[in-house]
């Protein structure tokens, strides 16, 4: 049996199903087996709802599945009614359909304030219960019944027939199925709620990096600082540079052919090469005035201080040559066998209304023209305009 039970054709409720089908849940009626598996259907989508924890999905959910019920019981007495008329089973049959709903709407209302996901899983284990008795046992039974009608036996002998054939064996069988999907739809409903507090942690988390990333000014893997310090940074030396009338320089560097690096040598080594550009911009930066960022990706942003354009050069050009020099291995650049940079600049004294975004834009445009014209090399300007 325990084969039978895995073996069940499964249907599309998403990745879990509290109650599985199983052979063992036919009654040979056709119409009858095709509405149980859709009532099944609909019972294991409502188990789902547990992990949206959405009250219109859970609501939802069960109005498909009550509206579903109704039309299948109706259905369903109007097949029995034909063979059992006036016999007590059709009655107490049709008195535990009447039943069904009204219990269920009873779980979902008691203690308005519980937990939304407790009272789910209180009534997919009602339905789970109910249903697997109901369906294995009473439509079985009763599917006994018009089968010997049938086959010309009275009700009477139908119904002795459908007692001895629903005793013995046959009730183990529906005891050990019935035990075995309340263990399997606890589990599941266990599972289900366990995925519900990963996603759960997993916001929380992802909610805390960003909290904390909008908090630090340090880029995590080259451990320079990132383009948000730039921007407190920029209005400070900017006010210093303008009120000491010294040049204030804003150098852009992009490291080039680094995507033919990544493609050929990994992003891991990737990475380290950043890591090793990153320290290198570190060591130049030694001044209390000098300040290196990692602007994103293979971008970085130098802000330094000078007395005139022609050092504001040389240090342009120290930046430059203190990537190539590191010797990093690129078989992959056009323009020379190691790692190296383009720089685009801009270097003067800032006005009283110089913003970043001014340094920014005119150093990318040196920075394309440093690009298009044979990178590994360094242009700078020294005004504003475009
Ligand atoms: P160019 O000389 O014109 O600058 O060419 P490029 O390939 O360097 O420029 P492109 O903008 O096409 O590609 C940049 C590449 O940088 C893409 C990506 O593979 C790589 N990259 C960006 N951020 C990271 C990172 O954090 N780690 C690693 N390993 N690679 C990165
Ligand atoms: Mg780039
Ligand atoms: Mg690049």
């Amino acid at each position: 049996m325990t084969d039978q039970i895995n073996n069940q054709k499964s249907f599309d409720t998403g990745h879990f199903e509290v109650f599985p089908w199983n052979e063992n849940f036919e009654t040979g009626h056709e119409l009858i087996d095709e509405q149980h598996r859709i009532l099944i259907q609909l019972l294991n989508k409502l188990a789902t709802t547990l992990v949206d924890e959405e009250y219109s999905a859970v609501n939802n959910a069960f109005d498909e599945l009550a509206d579903y019920a109704n039309m299948h019981f109706d259905e369903e007495e109007a097949i029995w009614l034909k063979y059992l008329g006036d016999d007590s089973w059709f009655s107490s049959h049709q008195l535990s359909h009447a039943s069904f709903l009204p219990r269920v709407i009873e779980i979902k209302e008691q203690n308005p304030g519980r937990p939304l996901a407790d009272v789910v899983e209180q009534i997919v284990k009602f339905l789970i219960r109910w249903l697997a008795f109901h369906i294995i046992d009473n439509d079985k039974r009763m599917a006994i019944v018009i089968e010997a009608m049938e086959a010309g036996s009275s009700i009477e002998e139908a119904k002795i027939l459908a007692d001895r054939k629903m005793s013995g064996s046959m009730r183990i069988l529906i005891e050990t199925v019935l035990t075995m999907y309340d263990g399997l739809s606890s589990r599941t409903l266990e599972l289900l709620r366990e995925r519900n507090a990963r996603i759960k942690a997993e916001e929380q988390l992802k909610e805390a990096n960003r909290k904390l990333e909008a908090l630090t000014f340090t880029d995590q893997l080259t451990d320079l600082h990132n383009r948000r310090y730039l921007k407190s940074v920029f209005e400070n030396e900017a006010r210093r540079t303008q009120r000491d009338r010294a040049l204030l320089t804003y150098y852009l560097i992009d490291i080039d052919y680094f995507k033919d690096f990544n493609d050929n040598y990994g992003h891991l080594a990737g990475d380290t090469t950043l890591k090793r550009v990153a320290d290198r911009f570190k060591e130049l930066c030694r001044r209390p005035s000098d300040f290196a960022f990692r602007i994103g990706g293979e971008e970085f942003g130098i802000l330094a201080t000078s007395q005139t354009m022609q050092e504001a050069e040389t240090f342009g050009e120290a930046i430059r040559k203190s990537i190539e020099d590191m010797q990093v291995l690129h078989g992959h650049s056009e323009v020379s066998d190691y790692v190296t940079v383009s720089v685009g600049g801009v270097c003067k004294v800032p006005t009283a209304d110089t913003i970043l975004d001014d340094y920014v834009e005119i150093a990318d445009r040196r920075l394309y023209q440093a690009k298009s014209s044979g990178r590994n090399r360094v242009i700078l300007s020294d005004s504003l305009a475009v």
